[in-house]
């Protein structure tokens, strides 16, 4: 059976809204609100849904970047909350972070070469002196050429920066990264490179991924398991080949009737959402998808749906299935 790297359990993560003369907390802005899975050792969860339904503050806050508000994260076993600052600090170089935007975290005055060293050198894997050997032998891996050490970050194209972005994050040697959007700004034919690269390193590296996009097509390529998130609530997960061909929750089936089929005979009917996402500072009573939803009952407006499992490793939140 395979081992649990990641529980994550009812994680949530709210940004006070300040107000009056006082500046007091008026309100929350509830961006992530009690999601829970599990992830085990060398796959890949994806997380899609709309921009602000709450999926890279969910990453974000696993890693602790953010400070989370409520809930467990336990990796490998262990709570972080129960982590002393020199765990939490050797963890650090275990769970890593591929962002959309590679260049905007690289500095323009560091050379690729120091760029990728300087974390290794910072948790003390290796010297200054002896970072050079470690970084050219993870610029290699990362499909970037050993001439390229000493160059500038203006000097690579969308594409290699995002191979620098990696290269950043393996360095270190992870366990568990979390891609966040990390191909939504390239070209397609870029895309795919990205795609295959980090399909390759999880395989030789045995990496495990929380990977997270809104496009259903890269998604389905490199996830095992995949989770649909709404308004800072995942309302459906099951494995990647059940959830694409029998998705249950009326949001999902809405996402998954927009990805394009390339068969120009096959008619597909599509399901447009109509409305806007209500505000995370103030989502509806009951289902939060009830306000968009043409499948909604009474119900749907009083009772929140529960979270339950209604197959083989297949969760969904909604009061009709
Ligand atoms: Fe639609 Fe009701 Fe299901 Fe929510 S609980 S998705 S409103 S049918």
């Amino acid at each position: 059976m395979s081992e649990t790297i990641l529980k994550v359990e009812g994680l949530k993560k709210y940004f006070p809204i300040k107000g009056g003369i006082f500046q007091r907390t008026i309100g929350n802005v509830k961006a992530v609100d009690g999601v829970s899975f599990e992830i085990n050792k060398g796959e890949t969860l994806g997380i899609v849904g709309e921009s602000g339904c709450g999926k890279s503050t969910t990453g974000r806050t696993i890693l602790r970047l953010l400070e989370k508000t409520e809930g467990s994260v336990i990796y490998k076993g262990r709570d972080l909350d129960e982590l002393s600052k020199k765990e939490l600090r050797h963890l650090r170089t275990d769970m890593q972070i591929v962002f959309q935007d590679p260049y905007s975290s690289l500095n323009p005055r560091l050379t690729l070469g120091e760029s990728i060293g300087e974390a290794a050198i910072h948790h003390g894997l290796v010297s200054k002196g002896e970072s050079r050997d470690l970084v050219l032998e993870t610029m290699r891996i990362c499909g970037l050429s050993d001439y390229q050490i000493d160059r500038y970050p203006h000097e690579f194209s969308g594409g290699q920066r995002q191979r620098i972005g990696i290269a950043r994050a393996l360095i270190l040697n992870p366990g568990f990264v979390v891609a966040d959007e990390p191909v939504s700004a390239l070209d397609v034919s870029i895309q795919a490179q990205i795609i295959n690269l980090l399909s390759d390193l999880q395989q030789k590296k045995e990496l495990t991924y929380l990977f997270i996009s809104h496009d259903l097509g890269v998604v389905e390529h490199l996830s095992t398991k995949v989770g649909v998130m709404y308004l800072g609530s995942m309302v459906e997960l099951a494995p990647k080949g059940e959830i694409y061909k029998n998705p249950l929750h009326p949001y999902t089936q809405a996402l998954f009737s927009a990805i394009p089929v390339p068969d120009p005979t096959f008619k597909k009917s599509r399901i447009i959402l109509t409305g806007d996402i209500p505000s995370p500072s103030n989502p509806p009573n009951g289902c939060k998808f009830h306000t968009r939803c043409s499948y909604a009952k009474e119900i749907c407006k009083e009772e929140i749906p529960e979270y339950k499992c209604v197959g083989s490793d297949h969760f969904v939140a909604c009061h009709l299935v």
